[in-house]
C-alpha cells in the first residue's frame, strides 16, 4: 500500500488517519527517516562485506521428500543440489533426510518493503527466498539489500512515480524535485533515473478519488511507455475501483492491491484478461488495516470479493503482503505474513494449489525470474522443506523444517 516510510509516518497519528490516504505526512519525521535509511544502508553494506568468508553451496541430496511440481505432490524421491542449483544427480552429496516432508520452491513475496539485513533474515527463516520490493528509498538503501550470500534475493523498483501533491508524495514530504512527475514529458527521465539506481521494474501510483492531484492518464501512459521501452515491467498501486481503471488504461503489467471501495466487476476483469494484466492483491495489508480500524468490514469484503472474481476470471494472482518495517499490528510482519497471505487467498476462493503457485511459479514468471519458482534441474536451489500436506491444508506451509537459498541452508528456521 504505502512504502514502509510512509506507513511509519502514518502510524504516528494513526487515530486520525484513514485508509483513504487523507493523512498528510510529517516532513520532519520523513527527513529523519531519510537519514536513518542511509545509516541502515551503511550497516547493511558492512554486513555484506563481512560475509566474504561464507562457504560456497555444498552438494546436497535431500532424500525422502515429495516435491510440489507446480500442480501436485510427486511420489517420494530425492532432490540434488550442486553449485547452488538443482541438478539431476550429485555424486558424493551430503545426505539430508527429508523425513517424508514436502519440498516447495522457495516462496516469493511479490510486494514487500524490507529495509535491513535483519528483515532478510526473517524472510529466510520463513522460507521466503525472493523479495520483490515494491518501492524503496533512498536508492542507496535499496542497493544495500542486494547480494547477501545465503539470504533472499531482492529485486526493487526504486522510487514510485507520483505527483507533487499526491497523498503518497505528501506522506514522504522529501521527494527530490527531479523525481516528482508533473508532466508526461518527464516520464523518460524518471524511468532512466530508476534504471540507473538499479531498479528492475517501475512502480507507479494511481490514487483516487482525487485524480486532480495525482498522475493524470496521459502521464501514467507515458510512464508505462517509457518503462516498456526500457524493457521494464510496471507495477501500479491501485487500491480503489477508479484507480484500477486508470492502471488498465495505461497497460500496466501488474495491478497491486485490490479495491476496497467497489469490488472489481466484469468490465474491469475483462480488461485484465484481454491485456494479460496480473494482480497482486495484498490481502494481508487489508487484513491489517481491518484489524487496526483503517478500513471497515465492508472494505475488506470488497477486497476479498475482488480476489474471488479475479480467480474466477482466470487472472493470474501473485502472493504479496505489503509487509513493512513496523511492529505488529501496524503492518504485516515480514516472512510469516506470506504464509498468512496464502491462507487469505484460499479463503477468497483460490485452491491450495493455486495459492502455492501464486507464491512460487507464477510469482517467478511474472517478475521475469525464470531461474526459479519450480523444483527442477537447472533452477536456483531456493527450497523450502515443510512437514504436512499443503494441498490438503495450506497452513502446512508454516511447518518449516529447512530452508535453502541458492543451495546454502539457512540455519534457524521459524516455528510458526
Ligand atoms: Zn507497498
Amino acid at each position: 500500500m504505502f512504502s514502509f516510510l510512509a506507513i511509519f509516518i502514518t502510524a504516528l497519528s494513526l487515530a486520525e488517519s484513514a485508509y483513504s490516504c487523507s493523512h498528510v505526512g510529517h516532513p520532519g519525521a520523513a527527513r529523519r527517516l531519510y537519514q536513518e535509511g542511509l545509516e541502515i544502508a551503511r550497516m547493511n553494506n558492512i554486513r555484506r562485506g563481512n560475509q566474504q568468508t561464507t562457504s560456497a553451496a555444498k552438494s546436497i541430496a535431500i532424500t525422502n521428500v515429495r516435491v510440489f511440481d507446480g500442480e501436485k505432490l510427486l511420489p517420494l524421491n530425492s532432490v540434488y543440489i550442486a553449485g547452488g542449483i538443482i541438478v539431476p544427480y550429485a555424486e558424493g552429496a551430503e545426505v539430508v533426510d527429508g523425513n517424508g516432508g514436502v519440498l516447495l520452491s522457495g516462496l516469493i513475496d511479490a510486494h514487500t518493503h524490507p529495509a535491513s539485513v535483519a528483515h532478510l533474515e526473517v524472510f529466510a527463516s520463513n522460507g521466503v527466498t525472493t523479495a520483490i520490493v515494491a518501492s524503496c528509498f533512498p536508492a542507496t538503501l535499496c542497493n544495500s539489500l542486494l547480494n547477501h550470500a545465503g539470504l533472499p534475493d531482492v529485486r526493487f523498483s526504486g522510487l514510485f512515480a507520483t505527483t507533487p501533491n499526491s497523498t503518497h508524495a505528501l506522506m514522504f514530504g522529501l521527494l527530490p524535485a527531479t523525481q516528482i512527475i508533473t508532466s508526461a514529458s518527464q516520464a523518460p527521465g524518471f524511468v532512466a533515473d530508476q534504471l540507473a539506481s538499479g531498479a528492475t521494474f517501475i512502480k507507479v501510483i494511481a490514487e483516487a478519488p482525487d485524480f486532480a492531484t495525482t498522475l493524470d492518464q496521459a502521464t501514467t501512459n507515458a510512464l508505462v511507455t517509457s518503462a516498456h521501452a526500457n524493457h521494464l515491467c510496471v507495477a501500479c498501486h491501485a487500491a480503489d475501483y477508479a484507480a484500477v481503471g486508470r492502471a488498465l488504461t495505461a497497460h500496466v503489467n501488474q495491478a497491486h492491491h485490490v479495491p476496497t471501495d467497489t469490488p472489481l466487476d466484469a468490465a474491469l476483469l475483462a480488461r485484465f484478461v484481454a491485456q494479460g494484466t496480473v494482480s497482486v492483491p495484498t490481502l494481508s495489508i487489508f487484513a491489517t488495516f481491518l484489524a487496526i480500524g483503517q478500513i471497515d468490514a465492508a472494505g475488506y469484503v470488497a477486497a476479498n470479493t475482488s480476489v474471488t472474481r479475479l480467480r474466477a476470471a482466470g487472472v493470474p494472482v501473485l502472493a504479496g503482503t505489503d509487509s513493512h518495517d513496523l511492529p505488529a499490528p501496524f503492518a504485516p510482519p515480514f516472512g510469516s505474513s506470506l504464509h498468512a497471505e496464502l491462507e487469505l487467498l484460499v479463503q477468497a476462493g483460490l485452491s491450495t494449489v493455486e495459492a502455492l503457485r501464486s507464491a512460487t511459479v507464477l510469482a517467478a514468471q511474472h517478475n521475469l525470474l525464470f531461474d526459479r519458482g519450480v523444483v527442477a534441474p537447472g533452477m536456483r536451489a531456493d527450497l523450502l522443506l515443510i512437514s504436512g500436506d499443503p494441498i490438503a491444508n495450506i497452513s502446512a506451509t508454516r511447518n518449516i523444517q529447512r530452508v535453502w537459498i541458492a543451495g546454502v541452508e539457512y540455519a534457524g528456521v521459524a516455528t510458526n
